[in-house]
């Protein structure tokens, strides 16, 4: 059976190289007669792919000095109550910014815990576009103020970010991270689920500047704090550590590819595609982000009636893409395309749009 073209938001696809990679010494790992996954984590194996991970991150993303790079679990998702655990203290408060349905759960989250302020929200508009710099109210001394920098449901992107003056950024960057470069000192904290563009499912990277790492709470849970897991370079318990094999396999194939410069021109270059195709189909084909806030990861898009958007993604199934059927939130279809969707995939997608329209105008 050949490989499709898969379109899902996340889990997602991944290099076709890095898989071949992987399965050619999935049974034994650079000569120690087993896989990763069998090796125990506290050999020289598994210490050295944990610190070549690392360094590829902050090689790759350009990561200051005073930043650390863990390799956590629990996804995303317990980011969200980890981060104000650790970085807001009782008399503090944190700013977030609602760009959409993994904001708003960002924002839910820290709110059992802490007094969060919202500083800007497009919700009103169903999430079409990123707010302007001058539509954020920050309020006085938060301890950080939260962004997504892609929003994987709606398909809107931070083309850039916004400068707040003092105040460092907590940026989730699930469905973006190393797709594009951007100036890291600008945040205090990054999080990224590895299931959309870094590899398998189970491993968060995590990057923090190393002065929040003083004074964090000792009454949250270990697992939970930043301090415990940077003080043993993200080996404090058993880390997922086929997971991240696979995020390192990942990165080395992103730098042998020209690192983020190239990935961000390929990504750039697939997106165009596609967004394309949408604005020259005579309003056939509808985008759900405003121009200006696009996103060149997640590519949602409506038909001119639910039959046909049903009709679309059945069809786009028969001919080996995958993956299109839009979050029910948004409706329509989405193409998610992260750094490991090919061009061939997006040039797939686009003349499948073409036919379509021209068979179902
Ligand atoms: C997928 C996603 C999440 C949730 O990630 P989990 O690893 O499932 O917890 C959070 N934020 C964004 C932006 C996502 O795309």
């Amino acid at each position: 059976m050949e490989r499709i073209f898969n379109f899902n938001a996340g889990p997602a696809t991944m290099p076709l190289v890095v898989l071949e990679e992987a399965q050619s010494e999935l049974l034994n790992f650079r000569g120690t007669g087993m896989s990763v996954m069998e090796n125990s984590h506290r050999t020289k194996e598994y210490e050295a792919i944990n610190s070549e991970a690392e360094a590829l991150v902050k090689e790759l993303l350009g990561v200051p000095e005073n930043y650390r790079v863990l390799f956590l679990q629990g996804g995303a998702s317990t980011q969200f109550a980890a981060v104000p655990m650790n970085l807001v203290s009782a008399d503090s408060h944190a700013d977030y910014i609602l760009t959409g349905a993994w904001a708003e759960k960002a924002q839910k989250e820290a709110s059992k815990f802490i007094k969060t302020n919202i500083a800007a929200s497009t919700k009103e508009e169903n999430y079409t576009r990123i707010p302007r710099t001058d539509e954020i109210k920050v309020s006085k001394g938060p301890a950080y103020v939260h962004l997504c920098s892609n929003n994987t449901i709606f398909g809107t992107q931070w083309q850039s970010f916004p400068d707040l003056g003092d105040v460092s950024l907590v940026g989730d960057m699930s469905s973006d991270i190393m797709s594009r470069r951007f100036d890291v000192s600008k945040f205090g904290l990054i999080y990224a689920g590895a299931q959309k563009n870094l590899g398998p499912a189970g491993v968060t990277v995590v990057i923090i500047r190393k002065d929040l790492l003083e004074g964090i709470p000792t009454n949250i849970p270990s697992m939970l704090r930043y301090d415990i897991h940077a003080k043993n370079d993200s080996l404090y318990n058993t880390p997922p550590s086929f997971s991240v094999y696979m995020v390192n396999l990942v990165l080395r194939w992103l730098k042998n590819n020209g690192g983020l410069v190239a990935a961000e021109k390929r990504n750039a270059e697939k997106a165009v595609l596609i967004y394309n195709t949408i604005d020259n189909s005579q309003g056939y084909y509808r985008g759900h982000a405003l121009k200006d806030s696009r996103s060149l990861m997640n590519i949602t898009f409506r038909l001119p009636s639910e039959d046909l958007e049903k009709k679309f993604a059945v069809e786009a199934t028969q001919q080996g893409m995958i993956g299109l059927k839009g979050h029910r939130s948004v409706g329509g279809l989405r193409a998610s395309i992260y750094n490991a969707m090919s061009l061939e995939g997006a040039l797939a997608l686009v003349d499948f749009m073409k036919v379509f329209q021209s068979k179902n105008g």
